[in-house]
């Protein structure tokens, strides 16, 4: 079914103008292995987060993910776990997986969207001793605005804390500071459905230089950099010279393309205050993948969902189902009951947002979900 308002419209750089990149690309003959636009797009990510930090790039997030978990927390086996929310991709915890360790996880807010502190503090008291790390969630990029008591929550426990902000980049946390800059390390995803979209494509922000050469050396078959083969694991997650290229086109106008979005979501939330549609905090602040509201029942969510199909706009019951209920998932333990979660299932309806959105279809989407909550 095709709609007159998709979901995800990505915006890419002028075929001519990857082309260009791309015969400069093939003219030095060099694709891929930390090439010179690797190493640029490498050092505008990490400039981009702030002067002291530091950047991977990634062939994808995913492969970040497994990276920082490999190189942060070493080789587990299966015994002991790593704190994540169910409410989220199934990304981190597959990395998780993947790494030998075991996803526990943890509920979010309640009537909220981020990962609930007071679940990680029952997960901590129930299996300490078998906790390995954390990987929080900015859910739908946007960031958390207890970030700072999840950091102490971490360093109390000794714990590392490792930020999954995949659809994150270009959104700030509630002091204004980028997102990228908290826990350990940030991930971020440049997928082509993202506000900042390569195609494929990520990046492991971090102050810690020599943490970043070893998801360098992890993403490059564990080679160390002396030249003497393998030393530690690792795997091929190295991004391409044309990706970088890509990515670094799309930082031209980048700051124009987050307001444009920042500016729809901020209409969406004005033009339905007082309804029953409440938006998460901090969404307007964020990079804005796509808008999140929350409604009182999953009845009215089913209505609604209807209503914007036969609008011919695309929206998306996010994320759902949790992870937990995932089928690869179901034997993984959690900490609770996880009810905020389901509830946040069965109540979320997430709008298209797209850069230098057309007005109509601002319009078309803010009176269809109007008319639904019975304001017009
Ligand atoms: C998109 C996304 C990922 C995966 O990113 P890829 O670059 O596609 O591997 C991971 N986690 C979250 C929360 C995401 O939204």
């Amino acid at each position: 079914m095709s709609f007159k308002v998709p979901f995800i419209r990505p915006v890419f750089p002028d075929a001519e103008i990857i082309a260009a990149d791309m015969r400069r690309i093939v003219k030095a003959n060099w694709y891929t292995n930390f090439g010179p636009y690797e190493r640029n797009f490498s050092n505008a990510v990490a400039s981009f987060i702030g002067e002291e930090f530091h950047a991977a790039t990634f062939a994808n997030a995913t492969l970040g993910l497994m990276a920082v978990i490999s190189a942060g927390l070493g080789r587990g086996d299966k015994s002991r776990f790593i704190l994540v929310p169910s409410f989220t991709f199934a990304a981190g915890p597959q990395a998780i997986d993947w790494c030998g360790y075991r996803p526990l996880f943890v509920d979010i807010e309640p009537d909220g969207l981020q990962p609930d502190l007071d679940s990680a503090r029952r997960a901590l008291s129930e299996h300490g001793k078998d906790v390995a790390g954390i990987l929080l969630c900015n859910t739908f990029g946007i960031g958390n605005v207890s970030v700072d008591a999840w950091e102490r929550l971490a360093e109390e426990s000794g714990l590392e804390i490792f930020i999954d902000s995949a659809a994150g980049f270009g959104s700030a946390y509630a002091d204004g500071s980028r997102v990228g800059r908290a826990g350990h390390c940030e991930v971020f995803s440049f997928h082509a459905t993202k506000p900042f979209a390569v195609g494929e494509g990520g990046a492991v922000v971090s102050r810690d230089a020599e943490f970043i050469a070893r998801l360098r050396s992890f993403q490059n078959f564990g080679f160390s950099p002396s030249g003497a083969g393998a030393t530690v694991r690792g795997l091929n997650g190295k991004m391409q010279e044309v990706n970088a290229a890509i990515g670094l086109r799309q930082f031209e106008g980048f700051e124009a393309a987050i307001s444009s979005r920042q500016l729809v979501a901020s209409t969406y939330e004005a033009e339905l205050a007082g309804s029953f549609f409440q938006f998460p905090a901090g969404m307007a602040r964020s990079a804005v993948c796509f808008a999140t509201a929350r409604v009182p029942t999953h009845e009215i969510q089913v209505r609604v969902l209807g209503e914007l199909r036969e609008a011919g706009i695309e929206a998306r019951s996010y994320y759902s189902p949790a992870v937990h209920d995932q089928e690869y998932f179901r034997d993984t333990i959690s900490s609770g009951s996880l009810v905020e979660t389901q509830r946040a299932v069965s109540t979320s309806i997430s709008l298209p947002v797209h850069q230098q959105m057309d007005a109509g279809d601002v319009d078309l989407v803010i009176s269809t979900l109007r008319k639904a909550a019975g304001l017009i």
